[in-house]
This record gives C-alpha cells, sequence and structure tokens, in this order.
C-alpha cells in the first residue's frame, strides 16, 4: 500500500547566535495510512520543528514531504494552507481552546472555517464529543474542564475536519499519569474509527510502546522500530 506520509532528505537549520543551528539533517521515514507513530528523542532534538514542517507550518531548508500523494515543497501558501485544513490536525501540549467558547463550539469552529453549515458541524461536534465520554460537558467553557477533559476536546477539535494525519505534540506531556493513559487510550480508539493515522510525540516510554512503530529523533535523523 502506497505511504499515506513520505518524508525524504529534510534539512532544518536555525540562525543561532553561536552560528547556524542544524536541528534536521537528513529526516527520512513514512507514515502508513491508519498507523500509530510515536516518536522520542531528547528535548530539543528537533521533534516539534519536525512536526511543524510536516504540518506545513513551517517549511523545510532542503527534502521533500509527500502527503496523500501530493507533494508539499512545491505549492504555494495558499494550497498549503487548504492541504492542512483538510488534511492535517493538530494537538498541543497545552489545550489551546478559545476560552470564550463551550466545548461544543470549540469543535465546530475548524468546520465552519471549511464552510459547513452551524447544523451540520453542531451534530459532528456533539458526535465526537460523546465517544470521548464528553456528553455531558459539551455546554462548559474551557475553564470548567480538568486538565484531561480539554485536552479530550482539543483531540475532538483536531479531528472535527476528517484528517487522514493527525499530529501530537506532547499531547498527555502536562497530564498525570493515569489520566494521560485515559487521554491516550480514547484518542488511540477515535483514530482507529476516524481511520486517521497518528504521529504523536511522547516522553513516555510506556505510551511510546504502546503504539504501532517508535520514531526516534537522534542527530537530526530519524530511527525507527
Ligand atoms: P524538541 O521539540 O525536540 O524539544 P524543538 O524542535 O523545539 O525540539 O527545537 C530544536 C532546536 O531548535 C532547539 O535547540 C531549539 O532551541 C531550536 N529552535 C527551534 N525553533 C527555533 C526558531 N524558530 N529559531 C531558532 N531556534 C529554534
Ligand atoms: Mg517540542
Amino acid at each position: 500500500m502506497a505511504a499515506l506520509l513520505e518524508a525524504a532528505g529534510l534539512c532544518k537549520s536555525f540562525d543561532a547566535p553561536a552560528g547556524k543551528l542544524q536541528v534536521l539533517r537528513d529526516v527520512a521515514f513514512e507514515i502508513r495510512s491508519g498507523e500509530f507513530l510515536s516518536m522520542v528523542g531528547e528535548s530539543g532534538s528537533g521533534k516539534s520543528t519536525l512536526l511543524q514542517i510536516l504540518g506545513t507550518l513551517d517549511r523545510p531548508d532542503a527534502g521533500d514531504i509527500r502527503l496523500d500523494g501530493e507533494s508539499l515543497t512545491g505549492i504555494d501558501e495558499r494550497r498549503r494552507a487548504a492541504l492542512r485544513n483538510e488534511k492535517v490536525g493538530f494537538v498541543y501540549q497545552a489545550h489551546h481552546l478559545i476560552p470564550e467558547l463551550t466545548a461544543l463550539e470549540n469543535v465546530m469552529l475548524p468546520q465552519l472555517v471549511q464552510g459547513k453549515s452551524a447544523a451540520e458541524a453542531a451534530r459532528r461536534a456533539a458526535d465526537l464529543l460523546s465517544r470521548l465520554h464528553l456528553g455531558e460537558r459539551q455546554a462548559h467553557t474551557p475553564a470548567r474542564l480538568s486538565g484531561g477533559e480539554a485536552q479530550r476536546v482539543a483531540v475532538a477539535r483536531a479531528l472535527a475536519n476528517r484528517p487522514c494525519l493527525l499530529l501530537a505534540d506532547e499531547p498527555t506531556g502536562n497530564l498525570d499519569e493515569k489520566t494521560a493513559r485515559e487521554v491516550f487510550a480514547m484518542l488511540r480508539q477515535l483514530c482507529r474509527e476516524e481511520h486517521a493515522a497518528v504521529l504523536m510525540v511522547t516522553h513516555s516510554a510506556a505510551l511510546a510502546e504502546a503504539c504501532d512503530r517508535r520514531l526516534t529523533l537522534r542527530e537530526g535523523r530519524i530511527h525507527s522500530r
């Protein structure tokens, strides 16, 4: 089966006071459709940088990425933004929900941006939230949600537009161990049902081991096992 995402020869450096900081040296790997991958690596090894590049939020200095058969490097910003909205979902360590909106409205928002009707967006949002065991929390604003609940809402928002790829940057990093396991289990189950592939950065050896495959970012390169 063709890969959902193929990265080849990715390089990225930043200008630093001491000179060029080469973060990604030659990153190559692939993600198959529906696969659940973890990515581990020391702090500062470039995991977030790589996720930003894979999600079209940043550009590599060299190399190519193909997502769902389309090259991300030769296309303009408008096409990149459209691809991002259509095919990629993001979850971060902090939930980044909009504080004035309810859980339901937060999950509706990306769908409204994509042009869905309010009724359709609300239906999809309510369905996702109930499958994440948040049916009773739909009308809560983020301040009235626990940390684990807020992260589950962030997961629902990331999946609202039916992306084929979810990029998760330490999504359980702010949670205690038990809550982290629960959020991980629900994330995994929902992504399986939604046929979304996942690349999840984590510092938890236990969670990394529970994934289909583990990528390690070390010295600017990806090692897979
Ligand atoms: P990780 O997520 O693995 O902890 P990051 O991708 O955040 O690592 O960062 C990798 C390295 O690149 C770090 O040394 C960081 O300081 C540096 N870096 C990241 N983003 C920038 C930037 N916009 N400008 C300069 N340096 C950056
Ligand atoms: Mg990071």
